[in-house]
Formats: structure tokens, C-alpha cells, sequence
């Protein structure tokens, strides 16, 4: 389960980021996910639990941001929704291979104390 080893990089950016603030705690901790990052949100608070455990983030609450697969057309230029991972342009019908959005892992935020 690849979520545990993808926590872990949110825990020590976001340790890191509590330590520069000179916080004694995280309270809360948002991560941005993109449709397309393969990561089950379940496993996610399942594997936030277990990293975070024996940290100042213990407890903390997990939000999770959820970012749409957006696609840009080359063709016609316009963007869309990538629905279940397949680039099809809704207008044209050209399949894209340009993804602008949708496969991100990131900490988005942090709460604090
Ligand atoms: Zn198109």
C-alpha cells in the first residue's frame, strides 16, 4: 500500500513546517489529491493514523482536498473533465494527452498550535 510511504513524505514536510513556525502542535492537516493519483482515500486516513502516531501531529485531523483529472485539447484548445482517467475531448473527440491537473499528492495546508 504505496499511501504509507506517501504520508510519510506529507509528515516530514509538514513537521518540518510546524518546527519553522516554532508550533507545538499540528491540529489539522489538508492534502490535496488529484483523481488520477491512485490513492485510495480510506488508506490514506488508515496510513495518516499510523505515520502521524508518536508525532506533534498525533491526533491531528486529516481533510482531504479533492482536485478533478483536467485535460487540455489540442486540437480545439479547450480544457475538460477527465472522467475515469480517459482524456476524450467531449467537443472535438480528440483523446489528449495533456493533463494539467489530477495526479497531485500534496500538502495543501496545515492548522497549527
Ligand atoms: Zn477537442
Amino acid at each position: 500500500m504505496h499511501e504509507l510511504s506517501l504520508m510519510d513524505r506529507v509528515r516530514e514536510l509538514a513537521l518540518a513546517q510546524a518546527e519553522g513556525h516554532g508550533a507545538s502542535r499540528i491540529t489539522a492537516i489538508r492534502v490535496r489529491i488529484g483523481a488520477l493519483a491512485g490513492v485510495d482515500p480510506d488508506a490514506l486516513r488508515f496510513a495518516h493514523e499510523v505515520v502521524m502516531a508518536d508525532t506533534i501531529a498525533a491526533g491531528s485531523r486529516l481533510e482531504l482536498e479533492l482536485v478533478a483529472a483536467l485535460c487540455q485539447c489540442a486540437p480545439c484548445g479547450s480544457p475538460f473533465e477527465a472522467l475515469d482517467g480517459v482524456c476524450l475531448c467531449p467537443r472535438c473527440g480528440a483523446i489528449s494527452r495533456e493533463l494539467l491537473q489530477g495526479r497531485e499528492l500534496e500538502l495543501a495546508s496545515l492548522e497549527l498550535d
